[in-house]
């Protein structure tokens, strides 16, 4: 099946060949149409600040791997205009420069069938190539130098060259690059950048040691520098967040005198640290080794909602540090921040987003989408990809975790974000609106009083925050209900300035006492006073006697009536006002006992609860409530234990102690 499909493909090659020999022969000439307009395009409503001193010739490129599979998979791409039109020409007229395309050596099955994410082989990325040219866009080649994803998480090696030693396995590199990249040329494909390797952080085609791996990057840079000399060579990491590793690979590349041009690094803003962070990585590593520095991925959400059924890396539910709301203009917004910080890097060459065209195939349910993966490889793996990556793969195939990144919505309409790629050269400082509501937090004590802010932070257009008036849509019975509800996370919901705010409200129990649980593994600062000298009596750590955490007070005594303490403490500067308290106790073997919680004022027990002792976990709790204290007065709570003991003697654990405001 794969076969048959690669042999059309080349048919273009194939004849040319025939006529013109292999050595030398005349490259395919694609007619170049002149799309990147040079002009600002009028008329949007996206907000866009200037990237001030932005080169002409910066690279503002798209990654959009998938685009083959997604279009057989029957997905279609408009315009603005709202008609069906080619996506490379709709990137290129709205300012995409440069095209990514991954590469890998062999993503299909014995029988042909693809591993997903797009079956990028060489012969995807000739077709995709092609069509950038055409539209007058540069491609960046991606070599992963592996069968399947190649990525900080792994860097497997291609199964035709799993049993090669390093020096075949370089020559393998430098045969297989030279070979795919002159493909790449016979068709006429303008390139302009070429990866050696995908986020090889410390491992590159199943070798982990930097004396193996620089073998295998200088052999991927000897042949792009021999069939497109006017490239440049580009290494490829990821996690900048890590300064210290980038400073370690820049060193090491420098060491073993690899010969690339551009360090280039992936910048997810929601993993990879700051942009302060990026720019001083990149400006460290430009200053020191003079080279060119550019971030290679990066992508943001314009909505929380998964469209493909196949769960997102970032949305609704998951738990990364937000710094843009996920809007159109928030996306918007991101993507111009990091040009604006690159381009302010010196050696700083361009910003490419990752995969902005990898939206749902189908769109009715899991089960139709999930055909068009596994026949097309419009999903990022396919159930086949188990013969080759059989833990994650082969595992947790599925759809698309970008598509709520793309810059395309669900019906392949593109958004006004993709305007960005050709405002940041001019800026279309539009008045700024209202553009999402920052989220509220509230912690509440359950005792307290719930009192909803009554302005919330509006995220306007240009990214700056405005307290705008906020309704609250809560009754008088929800909230009753929340006070009466116990400990327990609410989201509340509101309108402000035309938008939705929501408010998270923590209603917490708010405990005066320290060391509550015993947590601290000491005894202090309760005090103990031990009555009948009894033969253990202290804290212990063991999480399967504990009520909560992994400590909790421990008694035993053989003897009889050897059993009798109090434990008790005295919170330091304690408002006056009304409090409950509660403290719990299990044990067995105890005989007759007598055992109460209690609170004193000024030293006066004024208020008792009884407490039982009935075998193991079965834990009792004491609460004491409406306690008054008065300005002035000191207030006691403790535990009283006395067991007569019987069989191996009296034993038990006290644990979890609270002090709390009561209404
Ligand atoms: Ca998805």
């Amino acid at each position: 099946m794969k076969k048959t499909w690669i042999a059309l493909l080349l048919l273009p090659a194939l004849l040319l060949a025939a006529c013109g020999g292999a050595a030398g022969q005349k490259p395919v000439e694609i007619e170049k149409m002149d799309l990147i307009p040079d002009t600002k395009i009028e008329g949007s409503s996206l907000y866009v600040k200037q990237v001030a001193d932005l080169p002409e010739d910066f690279i503002l490129g798209m990654d959009v791997s998938s685009v083959i599979a997604e279009e057989a998979s029957g997905v279609r791409y408009y315009n603005f205009a709202g008609e069906e039109q080619d996506l490379f020409r709709t990137l290129a007229e709205n300012g995409v420069t440069h095209i990514r395309v991954r590469v890998w050596n062999d993503p299909f099955d014995a029988d042909g069938h693809g591993f997903g994410g797009g079956n990028n082989d060489i012969d995807t990325a000739l077709l995709i190539g092609q069509r950038a040219t055409r539209c007058g866009m540069k491609l960046i080649v991606d070599f992963h130098y592996s069968d399947f994803w190649a990525d900080p998480g792994k860097q497997m090696v291609p199964r035709a060259w799993a049993d090669m030693e390093i020096e075949d396995k370089t020559e393998a590199v430098y045969q297989y690059t030279r070979e795919s990249l002159q493909k790449l040329k016979d068709a006429g494909v303008d390139v302009g950048m070429v990866q050696v390797g995908n986020e090889t952080n410390g491992a590159l085609c199943g070798e982990k040691i930097w004396f193996n791996i620089q073998y295998l990057l200088q052999a991927g840079s000897r042949a792009i520098r021999e069939v497109y000399p006017e490239a440049l060579v580009a290494v490829h990491f990821a996690n900048p967040e890590n300064a210290e590793s980038y400073a370690s690979y820049a060193s090491k590349l420098d060491y073993y005198n690899v010969d690339y041009d551009v360090f280039a690094s992936s910048y997810y803003p929601y993993w990879h640290g700051t942009l302060e962070n990026l720019s001083a990585v990149l400006t460290n590593i430009h200053e020191t080794y003079g080279k060119k520095v550019m971030v290679m991925e990066t992508s943001y959400a314009y909505t929380a909602e998964d469209t493909d059924f196949s769960g997102n890396t970032i949305g609704e539910g998951s738990s990364v540090t937000k710094d843009y709301p996920y809007t159109v203009q928030g996306q918007a917004n991101c993507l111009r921040n990091v040009i604006d910080t690159v381009a302010h890097v010196p050696g700083g060459i361009g910003v490419c987003y990752w995969e902005g065209a990898w939206i749902t195939v189908g769109s009715n349910s899991w089960e139709e989408n999930h055909a068009l993966w596994e026949q097309y490889g419009s999903g990022w793996a396919s159930s086949y990809a188990a013969v080759y990556d059989p833990d994650d793969a082969g595992k947790y195939y599925g759809g698309s975790a970008v598509d709520n990144q793309a810059f395309f919505d669900p019906s392949g309409h593109p958004l006004e974000s993709l305007r960005v790629f050709n405002l940041v050269r001019w800026g279309n400082e539009v008045e700024p609106q209202a553009d999402a509501i920052e989220d509220s937090r509230l912690t509440v004590d359950l005792a307290g009083v719930i009192e909803l802010p009554e302005t919330v932070n509006a995220v306007m257009t240009d990214d700056s925050k405005q307290a705008v008036p906020v309704t609250w849509n809560i009754s008088e019975e929800e909230l009753q209900a929340m006070y009466e509800g116990g400990p327990a996370v609410y989201t509340v919901l509101g309108e402000a300035g035309g938008l939705e705010a929501r408010c998270t409200v923590n209603m917490v129990e708010f405990n005066f006492l320290r060391n509550p649980g015993f947590e601290d593994g000491v005894l202090d600062p309760w005090v103990l006073e031990d009555l009948a000298g009894a033969d253990e009596l202290e804290v212990k750590k063991n999480p399967l006697d504990a009520k909560s955490g992994d400590w909790e007070m421990h008694f035993w005594s053989a003897a009889q009536d050897s059993v009798e303490f109090t434990l008790e403490q005295t919170p330091e500067e304690l408002p006056a006002g009304t409090y409950k308290y509660a403290v719990s106790i299990m044990g067995g073997d105890c005989g007759e006992t007598e055992i109460y919680a209690y609170v004193k004022l000024d030293g006066q027990i004024v208020g008792t609860a009884p407490l039982g002792i009935s075998g193991y976990n079965n834990w009792d709790t004491g609460w004491i409530r409406g306690i008054q204290l008065q300005e002035g007065q000191t207030l006691t709570v403790g535990i009283y234990v006395k067991a007569q003991g019987e069989y191996n003697g009296a034993w038990g654990k006290i644990d979890d102690a609270m002090l709390n405001s009561d209404r």
